[in-house]
């Protein structure tokens, strides 16, 4: 049965700094990579030449990224597709809270392309 009760549960808010770090894809904007390899090549590049280990973690839209370079760094991103093509994303760090792209979601991004990870479609 579906009470307002149940869906009022359903959609309860995350309770800690880390699910709501997680829990962040109202806060996600349109992104095109194809703007930021042409734009901002220098964080495509930064993306591509990252040594990065990604996983995907709990759902299908959440990845955790973990750079070599940095001592292990550990990044939560999310990363999806709607149905119309436009990427809804969000990361942790600094650079896309500064510029709303990162490397870390190009990385992503690329690792798609070449079929090590899925970014889900809606
Ligand atoms: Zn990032």
């Amino acid at each position: 049965m579906n009470t307002a009760e149940s869906r009022s549960l359903s959609n309860a808010r995350p309770d800690t700094d880390a699910e709501r770090e997680f829990y962040s894809p109202a806060a996600a904007e349109p992104l095109s990579f194809e703007l930021i390899r042409e734009k901002y090549t220098e964080i495509w590049h930064a993306a591509l030449d990252a040594d990065v280990t990604i996983s995907q973690k709990g759902r299908p839209d959440l990845f955790l990224l973990s750079h070599a370079q940095g001592g292990g760094q550990l990044i939560n991103a999310s990363l999806l597709k709607t149905a119309s093509g436009v990427y809804e994303d969000w990361c942790c760090c600094s650079q896309f809270d500064e510029h709303s792209h990162c490397e870390h979601l190009c990385a992503i991004r690329q690792h798609d392309a070449l079929g090590l990870v899925t970014i889900p479609e809606t």
